[in-house]
């Protein structure tokens, strides 16, 4: 490879390394640089004009795109077989400007119900406000989805893996029935990432990710990313607002400046900016540090989740565990078919003696760290009934899949040995009367 860094026609850990980046012809950089910087200057009036109306590629102020952010969007889009991408501050906000780039007061979304805690809370309460009525259906009842689709409907949502019930997205299924309706499918896919599934190559239009989560890799930062498929009809009749002339884009629409990517450059240039959710620079850097090892934790991550599993299920103090990697799991057919390489490292499981012994487990633990956090290169533990979805109602709960012996792990990197053995000392623990 010459100057020019392209990746085009590389496999993933090629892309992993180098994709998005364009050696810096003045410095020679090899890693890319940390662009701590909130504006660029301009070489004239006409330049300045020509980049605030999108005429052309280049940089402005910070808020809507930074160097370094854009070499970590464009080598995220890459893995994902995807057109263009944008990343902001959270994964919250990820969701947040992807679906609100669809759907405006008075517009539907409709959104499996087996969500994130902090999607849920988004989804059935802030958007409401906002005046945008999301509908919750069971992702693997087509008919209910079919049921639910109407003339204000913008938009069908759901996470590659539910959390924390870890229901398998049918993402093929979904985006046949989404796009016989004109709709784009939007796709969660924080705890699968491009190592462990490509959405877009099932059919999804849009992925966000939080990227605080295995992208990020080490617990360090939070931020999301939005990536847009690039083969959307954004000119089907449902989506006037990327079809009319805007004013501020010399009276281009979205579609007619960028047809592949006219979601991003609307996400970017509408909400993005509007609503100020930048990603910091530095946190855009440490992201990129993290794609170049993901392919390597990744595997890593699941050859240890895949130990850990088959371990619990043999358990005593164990009364289920929910891995579909494991052949009698009523979705191995499904994990089959979405999640060859293996269904991420953050599953759940019953502990025998309930809600009780549940708490005693996670007091006894050494190893594994208390936290609400997934994803991170450190084991992590949690007991979503008190915690994560202790906002929802036991109704609620049990919709997005949680109850109350249920336990949580993200596991990390750490020696099988040394995890295995954390674990079975906390399960003994969890039967004996007072631990505390
Ligand atoms: C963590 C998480 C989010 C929210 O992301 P933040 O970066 O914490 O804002 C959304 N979806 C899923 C599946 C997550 O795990």
């Amino acid at each position: 490879m010459t100057n020019e860094q392209h990746s085009e026609g590389f496999n993933f850990n090629t892309i992993a390394q180098h994709g998005g980046q364009e050696i810096d012809e003045v410095t020679r950089s090899r890693a890319v640089p940390i662009y701590q910087t909130t504006s660029y200057g301009f070489n004239s009036t006409e330049h300045a004009a020509s980049l605030f109306q999108m005429q052309e590629e280049g940089y402005i102020y910070s808020r809507n795109a930074n160097p370094t952010n854009r070499v970590f969007e464009k080598r995220l889009a890459e893995l994902e077989g995807g057109a263009d991408a944008f990343a902001v501050s959270s994964g919250q906000s990820a969701i947040t400007i992807a679906l609100l780039t669809l759907a405006k007061v008075g517009d539907e979304i409709i959104a499996t119900n087996a969500l994130y805690g902090g999607t849920y809370t988004l989804l059935a309460d802030t958007f409401k406000r906002f005046g945008v009525t999301v509908r919750f259906v069971d992702g693997r009842n087509f008919t209910e989805i079919a049921n639910a689709i109407t003339d204000k409907t913008k938009a069908i949502y759901t996470e590659t893996i539910g959390n924390p019930g870890l229901q398998i997205a049918d993402i093929k299924a979904l985006s046949k029935l989404a796009h016989a309706h004109d709709l784009p499918l939007v796709v969660d896919s924080t705890f699968t990432t491009p190592y462990l599934q490509k959405p877009i190559s099932f059919g999804a239009d849009i992925v966000v990710h939080s990227t605080t989560k295995f992208i990020g890799g080490h617990g360090t930062s939070i931020g999301g990313i939005i990536v847009e498929a690039g083969n959307f009809a954004w000119d089907n009749g449902r989506f006037p607002e990327f079809t009319e002339p805007v004013a501020a884009l010399n009276n281009q629409s979205y579609v007619e400046l960028s047809a592949a990517s006219a979601f991003i450059a609307k996400a970017r240039f509408d909400l993005g900016q509007n609503l100020g959710t930048a990603l910091s620079p530095f946190n855009g850097w440490l992201f990129i540090q993290g794609l170049e090892s993901l392919p390597l934790r990744m595997k890593q991550h699941v050859a240890n989740a895949k130990e850990v599993a088959s371990f619990l299920a043999e358990h005593e103090q164990v009364t289920w565990v929910n891995y579909p990697s494991l052949k009698d799991d009523p979705q191995y057919e499904l994990a089959k078919t979405y999640l060859p390489k293996g269904v991420g490292s953050i599953f759940t499981f019953g502990i025998k003696g309930g809600l009780e012994a549940a708490k005693k487990f996670i007091a006894s633990v050494k190893l594994f760290s208390h936290v609400a956090n997934v994803g991170d290169s450190k084991s992590l533990v949690i007991h979503p009934a008190s915690t994560t979805h202790a906002r929802l109602s036991e109704e609620e709960q049990r919709l997005t899949g949680v109850t109350p012996e249920q336990i949580r792990i993200s596991i990390g990197l750490e020696d099988i040995e040394d995890i295995k053995a954390d674990i079975n000392q906390a399960l003994i623990a969890s039967k004996q009367e007072n631990v505390f």
